[in-house]
């Protein structure tokens, strides 16, 4: 009898070595020996043990196709945050790869979403600058999904506030970096806590109509594949594509909640070995088929803002039945479906340069995202030091939320003195209290990226007390409160001059 983490061990060094022969499945086993020991007698909400959770992100990532560090990563990214060992214990075993990556996930573990709109875009941004690797990114992303997977355990509220954070923060990041397989998975896995009756009627639908419409696909297969055969064209795969639950739901709400104005429910997709053979079987498919008007169209020639690429057309076929067809290189599915992730699978075929553009366009993404700034005034450095997206800035520092959601940057161990005079210096002069989170803390307290702060005012109070200045960690606080404390020492004299001149 294997346990459910044994046999997810076996999973993930069979998809392993299928997709990376070189794969080191040794240092797999260890990382699991390793996480087994290291969470003994951990649980999770759901009951299970904790190397479940270890296991099962690893194997997510194996199925993605990550090579062995990034797996390894995986199985390994509770490690520092919930057991007494340290990064430099996973960089001594496993190497500083994996320890990196490692840090990485805990840095962003500690962002949250909460809730507030304005938030999103700049907590995209700040996960991003943290992560600071693409590699985090997806690992994080594996994790999110396995925990997602576990929700109905977890209270109302904590399934409500993971749901919307990752619909608003993971998905967004995911389908921007291309990786649309993953971004359909956090979609889905979380719309149900979201909108729980929407998504029983969305699945509803799915459910009555898919069959029926799979069973028909079927029968178009048979003559699609004679016509190409004739035409010369052997293509790599032709298989029906069922559509994402959550993408279905935002269709139907664009088509008035009709189903029958949803072409693509279930579309064939056919898989081509080049990019001519693409544009040979759209004329083949129009020259049996009559397509539709206005829904043909060639994101090969003109690929979709995050990089995918396909032809689409819908057509009539015998019966009034309406059929999309979706065709492609194979090198243009997995860019569709893994993004940026397909990357470290070619790398190991030797397909390097040809994808070193693709993940350029995508990395590209990240900077663009940075000048996306339109409806927030943004008034600190955050934006211009993304902008530069050098790795080593973000090293020490943190990113911090003002109730409207600005985002303030600051030095790791700023206090939220340092935070009231990076708003203004009057803030800073009268601050009398501050909240982290909605919760009331002392002036000593060392902020966290994520926290959103505010600042209580006394306009009587009279300015900054001296011990301030052991508090702060930023130059600029330190300078301000000097001033201050120089200005009212030389009004405290004059006072005292003028008493003297009176007598
Ligand atoms: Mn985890």
């Amino acid at each position: 009898m294997y346990t459910a983490a044994e046999e997810m061990l076996r999973d993930v060094k069979k998809l392993l070595k299928e997709n990376h022969p070189n794969a080191n499945l040794e240092t797999v086993e260890r990382a699991y020996e390793f996480a087994k020991e290291a969470h003994a007698g951990q649980f999770r909400t759901s009951g299970g043990p904790h190397i479940d959770h270890a296991m099962g992100t690893g194997k997510l990532l194996a199925s993605w196709r990550m090579p062995d560090h990034i797996v390894v990563a995986g199985i390994l990214h509770d490690i520092t945050e919930d057991t007494p060992y340290t990064l430099k214990d996973l960089e001594t075993r496993f190497g500083r790869d994996v320890a990196d990556i490692v840090e990485g996930e805990t840095k962003i573990s500690a962002l949250k979403y909460r809730g507030r709109e304005r938030y999103a875009e700049n907590l995209r941004k700040m996960f991003l600058a943290i992560a600071q690797d693409v590699r985090v990114v997806i690992v994080k992303c594996a994790d999110r999904i396995d925990n997602l997977k576990t929700l109905n355990f977890f209270p109302e509220n904590k399934q409500k506030r993971i749901a919307f954070e990752t619909m608003e923060i993971y998905a967004p990041i995911a389908s921007r970096l291309g990786m649309g397989l993953i971004r359909g998975e956090l979609e889905d896995l979380s719309f149900k806590y979201i909108y729980p009756e929407e998504y029983e009627w969305a699945l509803g639908l799915l459910v009555e109509r898919v069959p029926k419409k799979e069973e028909y696909l079927d029968h178009l297969k048979g003559i699609i594949a004679d016509d190409l055969k004739k035409n010369q064209v052997n293509p790599i795969s032709i298989h029906g594509r069922v559509k994402h639950l959550y993408s279905l739901y935002k269709k139907l709400l664009k088509r008035d909640r009709d189903i029958e104005k949803i072409y693509d429910l279930v579309a064939l997709r056919l898989i081509v070995p080049a990019v001519q053979d693409c544009y040979t079987v759209l004329g083949v498919i129009h020259q049996r088929w009559t397509p539709l008007k206005g829904r043909i169209k060639d994101y090969i020639a003109q690929p979709k803002p995050n990089g995918y690429q396909s032809l689409h057309t819908t057509v009539f076929c015998e019966d009034g039945e309406i059929v999309e067809f979706q065709i492609r290189t194979q090198e243009m599915h997995e860019e569709a479906e893994f993004g940026i992730a397909a990357h470290w699978f070619y790398a190991e075929r030797g397909k390097t340069s040809e994808n070193a553009q693709k993940i350029n366009h995508h990395l590209k993404w990240l900077k663009e995202l940075v000048e996306i700034q339109k409806n927030i005034q943004d008034h600190t450095n955050f934006l211009k030091a993304l902008e530069s997206l050098k790795i080593d800035f973000f090293r020490d520092r943190i990113f911090v939320f003002t109730p409207k959601g600005d985002v303030i940057d600051l030095p790791e161990g700023a206090t939220p003195i340092d935070y009231a005079y990076a708003i203004h210096t009057e803030v800073g002069n009268h601050c009398s209290g501050a909240t982290i989170n909605e919760q009331a803390v002392s002036l000593k307290t060392t902020l966290q990226s994520g926290d959103v702060v505010e600042i209580t005012t006394d306009k009587n109070r009279k300015g900054p007390a001296a011990d301030w200045l052991e508090l702060v960690k930023t130059a600029h606080a330190r300078s301000k409160i000097k001033e201050n404390l120089k200005k009212t020492r030389l009004a405290g004299w004059a006072r005292i001059r003028d008493l003297a001149r009176k007598h």
